[in-house]
C-alpha cells in the first residue's frame, strides 16, 4: 500500500512511515516547513514527525488525542513494525482552529471512526480535502479492531456537507471527483451495515453473518495482522448498533 504525505506552502500534512525515513527526509530537505499537521496517530502517518520536527524546527499539530498518544509513544504489533516501523514520540500541540500559510487556510474537521483521533483538513478556497485514512478506497475489506462503522458513517456524512473535489487521501489520492468517490464509500458502508443487520434480524449469529458476507481475502490479512485487521471487525462493529 502506498503512503502519501503532502507539502503545501510551508505546511506538511502527515509524515509517512519511519521505514521510509531517509527518502522522506530527502523529499523535504530543501523545503521550508513551519507546521506539521497529523491526521491521526497511526504509525504510517506519524512515523517521521519527530525527525521532521528536529530537522525543520516546525510545530507539530493534531487532535488532542493524537498529541497525548504521540507524547508518550504507543505500542504497535509485529506486522506494523515489519510494514511501517514505529513512530518516535514527539511533542505536539492540539489543533483547535484553522491553520494558515501565506496562500492557504486549512480547517481541521473531526472525523472519528477509522481512529478516535482522526482529523481531515479542508482547504475551502481550492476545494481540497486532505483526508488521511477517511477514504482509502470505496469498498474497503478490513477494519482494525478499534474501528467504528457508525462513527465512520457519521464522519463521512459530515464531510459530504463540505464543498470539495480533490481528495488528498494518504493511500489513494483522487485528484478529481473526490467527493463522488467518498460518497461511494459512504454508500458501501451504509449498505454493508444494512446487510449485517438484516441477517442479524433473521437470527443469524455473528460467525454466520461474517461467513455469508466475507470477501474471501479475510483469512490471509487476519493471519498476517494477528487478527488486528479483518472483515469480521466490520461485521462486529455493525452489530454493535443492534444492541
Ligand atoms: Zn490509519
Amino acid at each position: 500500500m502506498n503512503v502519501y504525505f503532502y507539502y503545501l506552502d510551508g505546511l506538511l500534512i502527515d509524515t509517512g512511515q519511519s521505514h521510509m525515513q531517509r527518502h522522506a527526509l530527502e523529499a523535504i530537505v530543501d523545503l521550508p516547513v513551519h507546521h506539521i499537521l497529523l491526521t491521526h496517530h497511526h504509525e504510517d502517518h506519524s512515523g517521521n514527525a519527530a525527525v521532521f520536527q528536529k530537522q525543520t524546527g516546525a510545530t507539530v499539530w493534531g487532535n488532542a488525542r493524537t498529541a497525548a498518544k504521540l507524547q508518550k509513544g504507543f505500542r504497535i504489533l509485529p506486522y506494523q513494525h515489519l510494514v511501517w516501523g514505529r513512530a518516535t514520540p514527539v511533542i505536539m500541540k492540539p489543533l483547535t482552529a484553522p491553520i494558515e500559510s501565506d496562500q492557504h487556510v486549512l480547517t481541521p474537521v473531526a472525523t472519528p471512526g477509522h481512529s478516535k483521533d482522526h482529523l481531515v483538513f479542508f482547504e475551502k478556497n481550492y476545494g481540497w480535502l486532505f483526508s488521511g485514512d477517511l477514504y482509502i478506497g470505496e469498498r474497503i475489506k478490513f477494519f482494525r479492531s478499534d474501528e467504528d462503522i457508525d462513527a465512520q458513517i457519521h464522519s463521512l456524512q459530515q464531510v459530504m456537507q463540505l464543498d470539495f473535489d480533490t481528495l488528498f487521501c494518504a493511500h489513494n489520492p483522487c485528484p478529481q471527483n473526490g467527493k463522488h468517490h467518498l460518497s461511494r464509500k459512504l454508500d458501501f458502508l451504509v449498505t454493508l451495515k444494512q446487510k449485517v443487520l438484516a441477517l442479524h434480524r433473521q437470527g443469524y449469529p455473528a460467525r454466520e453473518i461474517i461467513h455469508r458476507l466475507d470477501p474471501r481475502t479475510d483469512r490471509r490479512v487476519k493471519w498476517i495482522t494477528m487478527g488486528n485487521a479483518s472483515f469480521a471487525h466490520m461485521v462486529r462493529s455493525a452489530l454493535k448498533s443492534a444492541q
